[in-house]
C-alpha cells in the first residue's frame, strides 16, 4: 500500500517552476516512486520531474495528494510532509522585479491612441523602433542536421553525456553565483536539465523520427514550450524562456561552437527581449541593428545595463511576462523615457513617436551647444567631463558627445566569453587602440575588476554569500598574480602610446596599494631592461569604492597620484544595499545625507593631500544629481557617453 499525504495548494500563483523545482529537489533524494495528483484537473505527475509537476497545473487552493511507494517510502513521506508544511508555502515569494511605474499616467497625447502598451522601468533613455527579437529562443543553426541519424545509440550517448555535462556546469555556476536571483534561475535550469521526463522525451524523439540529437532537442523544446505556453498561469508561460535557454545550452554541449550561431542574429532593426542578458551576450549583438533592450530582471547599475547606457541603447527592465506568446517578430517602439514598450503600431502611434523623435533630436541639438573643450561652471570653476567606456569603438561616440577625456575604461569586457584569458600582446593592442582613438586626451584604464556582478567563469572562483563584499577586483590579484602581471605589462607598454592613467579597483588597505605599485614598478623595470618604451611617470590611482579607504585618504594621498570615486560600489557597501537588487532601491539612494557627507569628506581629504579626485559611478550621468556633485568640488565627473 503506498503511503499518501493530502494537501491544499497554499501558493497564490500556483505551482510554477520555482516551487516545482523545490519539490523535485526533495523528492529526488529518495529511491521511492513519488506521484503527485491534482484532484481538480485529474492530472498526475512524477514528483521528480519539474516539467511533469508543472503540467498538473496546480493553482491556489487545489486539492492535491502525494503517493509514495518503495523501499525508503517512510523516510520520503516524512521529508516531503515536513517540506510541504514548512517550506512549500514560502516557495512563492515574488521574484524581485524593479518596481514598475504602474501608477504613472501615460504621456499626454499617447493615452488617447489605444496603443498596446507594456510598462517597465526605464533605465536607459531614448526611443527605439524595431522588431521584437527573443534572445532566449532555441534556434538550431542551419548547418546542423536535425534528421537522418543512422546510429540511434550514438545519438543517445551524445545527449546523455551532454546532459550530465550541462548539469555539472549548472552545479559549478551555483557554487559561484552572484546573487540570490541568479542562483534561483540556475537552480530552475538545473532542474530542467536533470528532469527525467525531459530526458525521456529527448530519447523518445530520437527513437520516433530518426532525429539527430539537435532534432531531438528542437522537438523536446517545442513539446514542452507548447505545454507551458498553454498554461493559464503567466508565471508558467514565462518559464518557456528557461526551457529554451536550457535547450540552447544543451545544443551547445553537444555541438560546441558550431551551435553558437544560434544566438539572435539581428537581420533588421530590432528590440531584443530577454529574461536576462549577460554582458558577453550583449556585446555579441549587432549594435547597428539593436534599437532597444527589454529585460525582465536587472538593476540599474548591472553591467548589462551599464553597457546598454554606454552604447545609448534605450532599455527597460522589470517587464514581466516576457514570454507572452506571439511577441517575437512584432514591430514595436521602446520608449526609454516614459518606460513603455508599445506594440500594434497604428498610424496615430507612429505619428506620435515621429514627433517625439523630432523633439528629442531638437533637444540633442540644443544640448550640443553646451559641448565645450573644457567644462567650467558659470563662475569659472573647472570640472573635467569624462566618459566611462568598455571598448575602443565607443571613444569617438564619447568625444562627439562632449567628453574631454576617458575617466574610466573598464577592461573586464576584453576577458568575457572566452576559454582562456587574453594574452599580453592582445591586451597591449586593445589598449593602444583606445589610446590611439583618444589622441592626446587622457585615458584612465582600470585593471580587471571581476566578481560581484562581473563573474568570470575561467577564474573558477568559489561560492560566496555576499560576492559584492567578497573576493573580487584587486583582492584577486595576489592569487591570480600572473594574470594581473600580464595586464600590467600590457598597460605599462601601452603607456608609451598615449596619456594613459592606471586605475586600481576596490582597494581597502594601504598594503594592497603598495603591493600593486610594487608589481607595476617591477614590470616597468622589466620593460626598461628589455628596452621597451613606456611612460616613466605613469600616473597610478585608486578607486574609492570601499568605505574604509575613504577614511584613510591622508595616507592614500602619499601613495597614489589620483582618485576616482566608484559610487556604485561605495554606496552599496556604505548603505548595505546590493546594487543589483531592485528591492533595495530605497536604501541605494545617493541623495541620502550620510552618503553626501561621505562624498564631501573624500573630496575634502583628497584635496587636502594635494590630489585630484573624480567620480565615475553611474550617478555622474544623472542630471538631477549634477548640482550636488559639482557643489562637492569634484575635479572630474565621468559618465556614460
Ligand atoms: C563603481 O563602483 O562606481 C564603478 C564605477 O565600478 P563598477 O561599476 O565597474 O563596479
Ligand atoms: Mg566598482
Amino acid at each position: 500500500m503506498p503511503l499518501e499525504f493530502q494537501f491544499t495548494c497554499p501558493l497564490p500563483n500556483g505551482v510554477h517552476a520555482r516551487p516545482a523545482s523545490a519539490l523535485e529537489e526533495v523528492a529526488s533524494c529518495f529511491g521511492a516512486e513519488i506521484n503527485l495528483t491534482n484532484h481538480r484537473t485529474g492530472r498526475s505527475a512524477n514528483a521528480k520531474s519539474v516539467l511533469s509537476i508543472v503540467g498538473t497545473d496546480i493553482r491556489l487552493n487545489d486539492s492535491c495528494s502525494l503517493r509514495v511507494s518503495g523501499a525508503d517510502e517512510a523516510d520520503a513521506l516524512a521529508a516531503l510532509t515536513t517540506f510541504l508544511v514548512n517550506e512549500f508555502p514560502r516557495c512563492d515569494e515574488a521574484l524581485p522585479t524593479v518596481a514598475r511605474n504602474g501608477e504613472r499616467p501615460l504621456p499626454p497625447g499617447l493615452s488617447q491612441l489605444g496603443a498596446n502598451i507594456r510598462r517597465g522601468t526605464p533605465v536607459v533613455p531614448g526611443i527605439g523602433q524595431g522588431r521584437l527579437a527573443l534572445a532566449s529562443g532555441l534556434c538550431v543553426p542551419r548547418h546542423i542536421p536535425t534528421r537522418g541519424a543512422t546510429d540511434f545509440a550514438a545519438e543517445v550517448r551524445k545527449l546523455d553525456t551532454a546532459l550530465s555535462a550541462l548539469v555539472a556546469s549548472y552545479e559549478a555556476r551555483l557554487t559561484r553565483h552572484a546573487s540570490r536571483l541568479e542562483g534561483d534561475l540556475i537552480k530552475t535550469h538545473r532542474s530542467i536539465a536533470r528532469d527525467p521526463e525531459f530526458r525521456a522525451r529527448l530519447h523518445e524523439a530520437l527513437r520516433r523520427n530518426t532525429h539527430t540529437a539537435a532534432g531531438a532537442i528542437a522537438d523536446t523544446e517545442a513539446h514542452f514550450t507548447a505545454m507551458l505556453l498553454a498554461s493559464e498561469s503567466a508565471l508558467l508561460r514565462e518559464r518557456a524562456l528557461d526551457l529554451q535557454d536550457v535547450c540552447q545550452q544543451l545544443l551547445g554541449q553537444v555541438y560546441g561552437k558550431a551551435a553558437a550561431a544560434a544566438e539572435p542574429q539581428l537581420t533588421e532593426d530590432s528590440i531584443v527581449i530577454a529574461e536576462s542578458l549577460t554582458p558577453g551576450q550583449f556585446l555579441r549583438l549587432d549594435r547597428q541593428r539593436l534599437k532597444g533592450l527589454v529585460l525582465a530582471h536587472a538593476g540599474t547599475t548591472s553591467h548589462t545595463v551599464i553597457l546598454a547606457r554606454s552604447f545609448a541603447v534605450p532599455t527597460l527592465t522589470g517587464v514581466a511576462n516576457l514570454a507572452s506568446a506571439g511577441w517575437a517578430g512584432r514591430e514595436a517602439i521602446l520608449d526609454g523615457d516614459a518606460g513603455l514598450l508599445v506594440t500594434d503600431l497604428t498610424a496615430a502611434v507612429r505619428r506620435y513617436y515621429q514627433t517625439e523623435q523630432q523633439r528629442l533630436a531638437e533637444r540633442r541639438d540644443r544640448e550640443r551647444r553646451f559641448i565645450v573643450p573644457a567644462g567650467r561652471t558659470a563662475d569659472g570653476e573647472r570640472v573635467e567631463i569624462a566618459a566611462n567606456l568598455t571598448s575602443a569603438e565607443e571613444v569617438t561616440v564619447a568625444f562627439a558627445a562632449g567628453a574631454e577625456s576617458i575617466g574610466l575604461f573598464r577592461t573586464e569586457m576584453i576577458f568575457f566569453d572566452r576559454d582562456s584569458p587574453p594574452g599580453e600582446e592582445e591586451q597591449f593592442r586593445e589598449y593602444c587602440r583606445v589610446l590611439k582613438a583618444a589622441g592626446d586626451r587622457p585615458v584612465t584604464i582600470r585593471t580587471m575588476d571581476f566578481g560581484g556582478d562581473k563573474p568570470l567563469a575561467l577564474l573558477n572562483l568559489p561560492a560566496e554569500d555576499n560576492p559584492f563584499l567578497g573576493y573580487r577586483a584587486s583582492r584577486l590579484y595576489p592569487e591570480f598574480e600572473s594574470l594581473f602581471r600580464t595586464q600590467v605589462r600590457a598597460l605599462v607598454r601601452a603607456s608609451a602610446h598615449g596619456r594613459l592613467k592606471l586605475l586600481l579597483p576596490m582597494l581597502t588597505t594601504l598594503e594592497e596599494a603598495r603591493w600593486a605599485k610594487r608589481v607595476i614598478a617591477e614590470e616597468q623595470a622589466q620593460c626598461r631592461a628589455r628596452q621597451q618604451p613606456f611612460n616613466e611617470q605613469l600616473p597610478v590611482g585608486a578607486m574609492i569604492e570601499v568605505p574604509a579607504a575613504a577614511f584613510l585618504l591622508d595616507q592614500w594621498c602619499r601613495e597614489l597620484d589620483f582618485f576616482s570615486i566608484g559610487s556604485n560600489d561605495l554606496l552599496q557597501a556604505f548603505a548595505a544595499a546590493d546594487r543589483t537588487d531592485p528591492r533595495l532601491a530605497r536604501f541605494y539612494d545617493p541623495l541620502q545625507p550620510a552618503f553626501l557627507r561621505l562624498l564631501q569628506k573624500i573630496v575634502t581629504d583628497a584635496h587636502a593631500g594635494g590630489k585630484r579626485v573624480g567620480l565615475c559611478g553611474e550617478i555622474g550621468g544623472q542630471p538631477q544629481w549634477l548640482p550636488l556633485l559639482v557643489g562637492l568640488g569634484l575635479d572630474e565627473i565621468s559618465a556614460a557617453p
